[in-house]
């Protein structure tokens, strides 16, 4: 049996602000089964915000056990390079998580070491001119994902993809992207786990990020089709998830089929 449970929040618990159906009481069956840490790309905000904005939901999870690309990007930068100064496109949660990791903003772009990038509902041509003065003046470049679309109640729109995309589009490459598919973002969840990775599940959403990262750090998988990725998407598609549910509903009351093709161990 699985010890643990990576589960992703787009698409899995939550559609836009909402709950999604029977999401509430499969994260509690969860719950009970093992330990459950929240891993989402979500940039926006920090750990804290998720977990709160989650219990709105009545959707309960510590703060702790809330890893959004906010948290994973600080942390990151702080093992890798200690205390260093940052210039930011993203969003408040995202200065936040990197103001609590020890980092400074700096007050001009050109005197940051390291520009970060994620998600920015406002980006605009002003933010770019600064952010190319940041990289011109040798800053490094940090993503914190590059997930291209992102799933709100109204339908998909721009994700951390269309703003890293920007940047790409001037020339420049980040170092290193600390999200889903990222092997970085499973090696701090599983760090925080406490186990290998053989012992944990990973739920998630989407082939490109979920499925494909949990399968390249080790991790058996479960695809829900709440999200993003579709039935359809998984028959034009080599990628194969363990197992896959129409929901968390339905993967914890039992209805989850094993993944034809799917070449990974036995779980149980
Ligand atoms: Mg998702």
């Amino acid at each position: 049996m699985y010890q643990a449970f990576l589960v992703d929040i787009d698409g899995v618990l939550t559609r836009g602000s909402s709950a999604l159906p029977g999401a509430v009481d499969a994260l509690r069956v969860i719950q009970t089964q093992g330990r459950v840490v929240l891993l989402t790309n979500n940039s926006t905000r920090s750990q804290r915000e998720v977990a709160q904005y989650l219990s709105l939901l009545t959707l309960d999870v510590a703060a702790e056990d809330v890893l959004p690309t906010s948290t994973l990007a600080a942390r990151y930068l702080r093992e890798r390079a200690g205390a260093t100064m940052v210039w930011v496109v993203g969003e408040a949660g995202l200065r936040d998580e990197l103001i609590i990791a020890g980092h400074e903003l700096a007050d001009r772009p050109d005197r940051a070491e390291w520009l970060v990038v994620g998600m920015d509902r406002r980006l605009d041509y002003e933010k770019l001119r600064l952010a190319l003065q940041a990289l011109l003046g040798g800053a490094r470049l940090l993503a914190t994902n590059e997930d291209a679309t992102y799933p709100t109640g109204g339908g998909l729109v721009p994700g951390a993809g269309a703003v890293v995309g920007a940047l790409r589009g001037m020339g420049y490459a980040p170092e290193a992207v600390v999200g889903k598919p990222s092997r970085l973002a499973f090696e701090v969840a599983l760090a925080q786990l406490a186990l290998p990775a053989e012992r944990v599940l990973m739920i998630g959403d989407r082939l490109d990020t979920d499925i494909v990262g949990a399968r390249a750090a080790g991790l058996d998988s479960a695809l829900v089709l709440s999200g993003v990725s579709a039935a359809g998407d998984l028959a034009r598609t080599h990628v194969r998830p363990t197992w896959v549910a129409a929901s968390l509903a339905d993967l914890c009351a039992g209805r989850a089929q094993r993944c034809a093709g799917d070449d990974g161990r036995l779980s149980g």
